[in-house]
This record gives structure tokens, sequence and C-alpha cells, in this order.
């Protein structure tokens, strides 16, 4: 493998994400992971001299401005980690200056501005690749191993849900011109999760926005897909919400399961003897209930979901690969486009109240 100079454009939370990661600083998946071998950090730049005095405190010497970053020769990867509606034009300079790109996510405000960035790479010849980092999530990789063994039977809902319950963080994320708002922010990662895991077309879309602390954007959603297959998949993003729901629940026809946090090995319950249907009956003030009383003990069986490791090292390892011919782009434009086409879907669906098709 050759080495890589990598020049971060935005060293604010992510850009530093992006830095303690190439250098090996972080902690990731609680365990702290080694630098990144054949790729180094030739700078960075930031319009905020704040930022760039942390540079240097940290030990980054900043470039005086992005054209003196685009002109060092030995950049070959720029990181472009600014604010949402500033990806475009930084990442159009980049591919101009003959650099290879690693763009945020959301790669673009909208479709039309990512299909001139896609153009853009395509004329240069220029590898473009979106940080959709939540691939290597490892409740993500777990529930994708469910659905792809199969072990509850064919899936008929899956839920996705993120609950905060501090609102929207930050300035910029709070304001539609900067490209703000929580379709945009964690939307992005649940719609892009639900594509990688299920190899369908969706063919409708039905949404809906809240604005309990910002008026201005959405500060949750909801989004119900449905895919070709009949399967519905919930993605759901809450930041007002006290008490939060688990971050996947998965129904099957011969089980469910659950997995409450990032942390935390999901499990799954399946049935072991359809034909037997004893349940522990309950009684409320109003009555027995038959319908919702649980199965008895004997007829399920409760198991941990296995564990699949995820390594977010591989996205930069991927870059390099591909760089030198070695392998194909783990994150496609053609993925990357699909999911800002959904997202369009679902704004189309939360502004007019209505189910919108999709099919794709
Ligand atoms: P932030 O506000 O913390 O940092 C953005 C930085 O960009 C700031 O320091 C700002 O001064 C700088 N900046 C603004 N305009 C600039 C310009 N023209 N040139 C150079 N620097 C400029 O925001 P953040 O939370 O770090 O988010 C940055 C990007 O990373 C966003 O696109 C966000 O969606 C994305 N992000 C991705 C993940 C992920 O998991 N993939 C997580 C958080 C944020």
């Amino acid at each position: 493998m050759n080495e890589h100079y990598c020049a971060i454009v935005g060293l604010g939370g992510m850009g530093n994400w992006h830095r303690e990661l190439i250098l090996g600083e972080g902690v990731w998946n609680d365990h702290q992971c080694g630098p990144l071998e054949h790729l180094h950090l030739a700078g960075c730049f930031d319009i905020r001299e704040d930022r760039q005095a942390y540079a240097r405190s940290v030990g980054l010497e900043p470039y005086a401005s992005l054209e003196t970053l685009l002109m060092d020769e030995k950049v070959d990867i720029v990181v472009c980690a600014t604010p949402n509606d500033i990806h475009k034009d930084i990442v159009m300079r980049a591919l101009e200056a003959g650099k290879n790109v690693v763009c945020e996510k959301p790669a673009a405000l909208n479709s039309a501005q990512f299909q001139q960035m896609m153009d853009k790479a395509k004329q240069t010849g220029k590898l473009l690749m979106v940080h959709q980092n939540r691939r290597w999530d490892e409740d993500f990789l777990a529930i994708k191993n469910l659905y792809e063994q199969g072990w509850i039977g064919e899936l008929f809902r899956i839920e996705s849900r993120v609950h905060g319950s501090r609102g929207i963080p930050g300035d910029w994320r709070k304001t539609p011109e900067h490209g703000g708002g929580m379709v945009r922010d964690w939307g992005v990662h649940l719609l892009d999760q639900a594509l990688m895991m299920i190899p369908e077309k969706v063919t409708q879309v039905y949404a809906s926005f809240t604005n309990v602390t910002n008026e201005r954007v959405e500060d949750g959603f909801t989004a119900e897909l449905t895919f070709e297959n009949g399967l519905v998949f919930v993605a759901e993003v809450g930041t007002n919400n006290f008490i939060a729901l688990p971050r996947w629940y998965v129904l099957g026809r011969d089980g469910s399961a659950v997995l409450s946090n990032w942390h935390e090995q999901g499990k799954m319950v399946r049935v072991t003897d359809r034909r037997r249907n004893d349940a522990v009956p309950v009684r409320t003030a109003a009555g027995l209930t038959k319908t919702m009383a649980p199965r008895t003990k004997d007829t399920v069986n409760e198991e941990l979901l296995p564990r699949v490791p995820g390594d977010i090292r591989d996205f930069y390892r991927n870059v390099m690969l591909v760089l030198e011919h070695k392998a194909e782009p783990v994150i496609t434009l053609e993925q990357v486009n699909r999911v800002m086409l959904l997202m369009e879907a679902v704004f189309r669906s939360a502004r007019q109240h209505e189910t919108v098709s999709f099919e794709k």
C-alpha cells in the first residue's frame, strides 16, 4: 500500500473525529483503536480562528486558506466536514484541484446538488466517497445479520429509532439555510441503513415531522417505508423524548427481537412450538384478556443476538484501496443518491401529509 495524505476542511466536532480516527487517538466501540496505517494527516483548514488555534494546540499545522490546502501536492484526500450547505462548494473545488474527496453526510442539500458533485467526480476522474459511517455500527450489523439469517422467520416490521431529549444541538443544525433538521442529520443514517439492509425496492413512503423545540426545521420525524416484499421499516428520530424507546424493534413471523441501545447486545424470542398456544392469563379490571396474554415460557426460546464486530477504520482502508485500484468503493455514489432521493420523498410526504410513491 502507498502512503496517503489527507487534509481536513472544517475542524469542528466531526472534523476532529476524523483527526482522532486517523491518528488513532479516539475511542471507538468502547475500545481504543490504533492509528490507520498508511494514512497521514497533512493539515486542516477552518474559517474560524479558534479552530485553527485548536489545530495548533493538538500539533496539527493548519493551512492559511482553502486555496493553500488545495495547492499542497502532498495531499491526495480532502475530507469535507463543514456544515451541510457548504459541502457542495468545497467538494467541487477539491475535485477541480485534482483531489480525491471524502465528504461528510448528508453529501448535499438535495439530489440536484449531488448530481453536480457526481458529474464533477466523473469529469475529473477523482474519487468522491460519502462518509456513511453508521454502516459499521455494531447494533446495525447485528440487526442486518438477523435479517439475513432469518432466525425469526420472514420479517414484516423493523423499527429503527434514535431518541434524545436535548433538542437540536449547536447552531447551524437549527436552520434550513444551512441544511439543518433531523432528516438530514440522523435520518440520512437510518435511511441509509434501511436501504443497505433490505435488498428490495421501496414502493412508498409516509412521513410526519415534529416541531416541538424548533419551528424552522424538523426536530424529529417518523418515516414509514414500505418495501416491495411488504416489509415496513419505520425510521424515527426524536429530540424531545425523555424516555427513549429501544434502538431496534423487529417483528418476524416466528419471533421478535429487540436491541435497546448502541452498546447493548440485542435479544430475540422465537416460538419453538407453533401448535401449542398456552397462555398465562392476564386479568385486568375490565376482565380477562386472551389476545394479549403472553405465551407460556415452554413454547418460546429467548437468546442473545450474536454480536457482529464492526471496525470503522475499514472506511478509510477502503478509500485507500480504491485509490490504488485494489477494491471497489464500499459506499457508492448510486447508493448515496438513492438515499438523497428517499429523503426528498420524506420531505414531500411530510409537507403534503400523504403517502408518496417512490419505486426505487
Ligand atoms: P461543527 O459546527 O462542529 O463543525 C463545522 C466546522 O466547519 C466549524 O468549525 C466551522 O467553522 C467550519 N466551517 C464552516 N464553513 C467553513 C468553510 N467554508 N471552510 C472551512 N471550514 C468551515 O459541525 P459538525 O457537527 O462537525 O458537522 C460537520 C459535518 O459533519 C456536517 O455535514 C454533519 O452532518 C457531519 N457529521 C457527520 C457525522 C457522522 O456520524 N458521519 C456526525 C456529526 C456530524
